[in-house]
């Protein structure tokens, strides 16, 4: 496996997670450091498969910058991508869930360093080299990052990559809900393909049902693929052609952090080298087993990135 280039972009960034659990991040007697951001992961579960990957973003000249960038080259993820700035900080999250089953987030990001990716910064030539360009970002958000994130999927297009849209709501960012759907909606129709979960369906629909008829009715004319992924009840594929759904593996789920990032990497390992997959209901059922496993196995252990598998953990899990 792994011939073609996918090129993930976006943010790098450490969430601070409490040591003990079901604490606010008030009464949090410690944190340890996990280190995340959607399209990161994705990224280094591409090539913990053995697929070849690189990352593209901005990150601090400070230690965590340094740190995250070690991490990447740690797992084989080119980094000929990343850009060090001078001034700003490596974004960092503190992220909690309650006692009270409600989840508490608080961001260093004013401005963090990823914001600060300009259109000049880009690797033009190694966006071009890609089979498969993937974003997920945030830096939809704000300028210049959002500049930056339109002109790589731009040149990405241009190039015939294959683009691969995983919007990855997180909207304690966002301005307002309805600046949201806005901004996801307005870069719907450039992606050959989409990831969303159940979670981002309802929001970007503004409907409660999960089926068929309001995932299709996300479907735009150059699409060629939507995946819905949900949860312990695997997911749901669509295709000019063809529809249905893959069961979950059953596993014992400690963290679901990093899943729909595993099931992503996954998928977009095996489309980078046979883009048929898209065409053929019986191999893209063989793969979505296959992204189910890694989105499972993921869930196994706690953290995004230590939890992401290597084949050989798939396989695995595939056979028993
Ligand atoms: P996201 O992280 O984007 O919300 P999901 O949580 O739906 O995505 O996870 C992606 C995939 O990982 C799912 O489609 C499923 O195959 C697998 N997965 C997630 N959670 C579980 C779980 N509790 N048990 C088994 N598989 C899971």
């Amino acid at each position: 496996t792994g011939e073609g280039l996918i090129v993930s972009f976006g943010e790098m960034l450490i969430d601070f997670v409490p040591t003990v659990s079901g604490v606010s991040l008030a009464e949090a007697p410690g944190f340890l450091k996990a280190p995340g951001g959607a399209p990161a992961n994705v990224a280094i579960a591409v090539s913990r498969l053995g697929g070849k990957s690189a990352f593209v973003g901005k990150l601090g000249d400070d230690e965590f910058g340094h740190m995250l960038a070690g991490i990447l080259k740690e797992n084989n993820v080119r980094a000929d991508g990343i850009n060090f700035d001078k001034g700003a900080r490596t974004a960092l999250a503190f992220v909690t869930l309650r006692a009270d089953g409600e989840r508490e987030f608080m961001f260093y990001r004013n401005p963090s360093a990823d914001m600060l990716l300009t259109p000049e910064d880009l690797n033009l030539e190694l966006i071009r080299s890609a089979k498969v360009f993937h974003y997920g970002s945030i830096s939809l958000i704000v300028e210049p990052c959002r500049s930056a994130h339109l002109k790589a999927m731009e040149v990405a297009k241009d190039a015939g990559c294959l683009l691969s849209y995983d919007p990855n709501l997180r909207l304690p960012l966002w301005p307002s809900p309805e600046e949201a759907r806005k901004q996801i909606l307005s870069i719907w129709d450039k992606a050959d393909l989409i990831k969303v979960s159940d979670v981002e369906l309802e929001f970007l629909t503004g409907s409660d049902k999960i089926d068929d008829e309001s995932a299709l009715s996300l479907w735009h004319p150059n699409l060629k693929l939507l995946l819905v992924t949900l949860g312990e009840n695997g997911s749901r594929y669509y295709t000019k052609n063809f529809k249905g759904s893959v069961d979950a593996f059953h596993v014992n789920a400690v963290d679901t952090t990093g899943a729909g990032d595993s099931f992503v990497g996954a998928l977009l390992g095996k489309i980078v080298d046979d883009q048929s997959i898209l065409e053929d209901e019986a191999k893209l059922r063989e793969v979505l087993k296959f992204a189910n496993a890694c989105g499972a196995i993921t869930t196994t252990k706690k953290g995004a990135i230590p939890a992401l598998p290597t084949e050989a953990d798939v396989l695995s899990l595939i056979k028993d």
